[in-house]
């Protein structure tokens, strides 16, 4: 028996979106070796952390309302232009090669309990309208559909578009995203004791997930893990 495809698996040659070699996917196994090799991280937050350490200091003196998090790499080279040409240039194609990063730490993750949901972090109708698409639904329904779970872009709203986080001081970023987001009113019981994992494609400070899931706390929700591509490294690291 052949093994199994990866997450959308490309079935012609194609050229590694890395070091432009041949490949069978839009990412080598080589520069997956290379780049993607996992590290110790926190298990609330998803910051490197040294080996053993299994919680932050930040997270110890300040638990997030999130209950885990976890990231397949770092933002940084080559996966931030990754992220950034699947996001800002529409490079569609990139989105299995993203998502098949995150399966692996999801499958690499001890007691993986799967989710009763997927939600991806929800744009606004006028981002939506503008960009063409969610990346982060992009990755979260592919990473869904390989764990044979539930994924659904609709259960969470954007209801006011703020200014790109990536444009505020950190510690601006928490206000930024005060009262952006819901649970659909007429789906609230679809959250009630469900396990929920929330994807993006990078977490940075946390502060959208974090009022993501008190939100969906809120909503009843039994546990809310975040599930991300790629993960800010700590600014010392
Ligand atoms: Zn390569
Ligand atoms: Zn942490």
């Amino acid at each position: 028996m052949p093994p199994p495809a990866p997450v959308g698996a490309w079935t012609l040659p194609s050229q590694c979106a890395v070091c432009r070699g041949w490949a069978r996917a839009r990412l080598c196994e080589a520069c997956v070796q290379r780049f993607a090799a996992p590290v110790p991280r926190c298990c609330r937050c998803a910051i490197d952390v040294p080996a053993g350490v299994e919680v932050c200091g930040t997270c110890l003196r300040q638990p997030p309302p999130f209950d885990a998090a976890l990231a397949a790499v770092d933002y940084a080279y080559p996966w931030d232009t990754l992220v950034r040409r699947l996001k800002f240039h529409a490079a569609l194609d990139l989105a299995p090669a993203l998502a098949e990063r995150l399966l692996d730490a999801v499958r690499r993750q001890d007691a993986a309990t799967t989710p009763d949901w997927l939600l991806p972090v929800p744009l606004s109708t006028a981002r939506l309208r503008e960009r063409g698409f969610n990346q982060a639904w992009e990755i979260a329904r592919r990473v869904a559909r390989a764990l044979g779970c539930a994924a659904d872009a609709h259960l969470l709203l954007r209801l006011k578009d703020t200014p790109h986080q990536t444009a505020l001081p950190h510690d601006r970023r928490a206000a930024n995203v005060r009262g952006a987001f819901a649970v659909e009113p007429l789906r609230r019981t679809q959250i009630g004791g469900r396990a929920i994992a929330l994807v993006d494609d990078v977490l940075t400070t946390g502060a959208t997930a974090a009022e993501i899931a008190s939100v969906l706390k809120r909503a009843g929700a039994r546990s809310v893990q975040v599930w991300v591509v790629a993960r800010t490294p700590r600014p010392d690291a």
